[in-house]
């Protein structure tokens, strides 16, 4: 199997050195391996989205000395792909709709509970109001969450396998955690007709991708990642969660920081070793 791999950004801001470390790092492990660097753009969410952002992805990822296949793969292309997905887990009885808004969830959530995590990858845990309501009653404005208990009895137990030195290893996935810690996810947001983790995971599929290199921010996702990769019946890729990038105070970069956008090291004069040097890949 060749080792594909991909750069995954959002065009909702300019990049900054977290993503020309994280994009590099890509393409030099492809280059490594004999493989293919892809791109794809991650723009489900598309009040956030502008054309702007994503003509600067281009142009900030060629001036770094980065090529890709194209066409590019772009998630709002896309919708049906996603929607097959989703119906294939719906079929499955593994999907609910669900009306709740923040305050609804931050009520029913209740008062913290030693040893019960509030927070998991997508924020404050679903505490599961809409999960036995009845289907028939759903509207247009629902999100569609996965029943996390119902998907996990169905599957034997899952593992991955990460290859950066600081995560590495097998790691197993723990039922366990992911009840309690990661919960009903959802698939469908509203109005985006589809969802990170269901978007991300049909798309590494459909591009052949088999090493994952993105941020260790990330990585807590990527058990969410494998149970729907299971569910689906999609290969899991290996991954790489990459440590993050950070400024001199040691806290992470952010898309509106400006400051360290690589189109504001070009302007003052860097070149894309610069970057390199920068990021530690020098
Ligand atoms: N689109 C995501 C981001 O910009 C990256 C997703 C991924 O690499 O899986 O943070």
């Amino acid at each position: 199997m060749t080792f594909t791999t991909r750069f995954a950004p959002s065009p909702t801001g300019p990049l900054h050195l977290g993503h020309a470390y994280s994009a590099l790092l890509a393409a030099d492990m492809a280059a490594r391996h004999g493989g293919q660097f892809l791109l794809r753009i991650e723009d489900i969410d598309q009040s956030r989205a502008r054309p702007a952002w994503e003509a600067q992805i281009y142009n900030d990822l060629h001036w770094l000395g980065l090529s890709w296949p194209e066409p590019v793969m772009r998630q709002s292309d896309r919708l049906p792909r996603y929607s097959a997905a989703l119906a294939q887990l719906s079929a499955m009885g593994l999907t609910y709709p669900c009306s709740c808004n923040r305050a609804d969830i931050e009520a029913a959530a209740g008062a913290p509970q030693e040893g019960v995590p509030q927070f998991g990858p997508d924020g404050r845990i679903y505490p599961g109001t809409c999960r036995d309501l009845d289907k028939t009653k759903a509207t247009a404005q629902d999100v569609i969450r996965l029943n996390m208990a119902a998907a996990l009895d169905r599957l034997p137990r899952l593992s991955f396998i990460e290859t950066s030195e600081e995560l590495g290893g097998e790691i197993s996935l723990d039922p366990e955690a992911l009840l309690t810690g990661v919960g009903d996810i959802i698939l469908v947001r509203r109005n985006m007709g589809s969802s990170y983790h269901l978007s991300v995971v049909v798309d590494d599929a459909d591009q052949g991708i088999t090493h994952v290199v993105r941020g260790a921010d990330l990585f807590s996702s990527t058990q969410i990642h494998v149970v729907l990769q299971a569910l689906l019946q999609l290969p899991t890729p290996q991954y790489h969660h990459h440590p993050l990038i950070r400024d001199e105070v040691g806290k992470r970069l952010a898309k509106r920081d400006d400051a360290r956008a690589i189109a504001k090291y070009r302007e003052d004069g860097a070149s894309p070793s610069d970057i390199r040097r920068k990021v530690g890949l020098g």
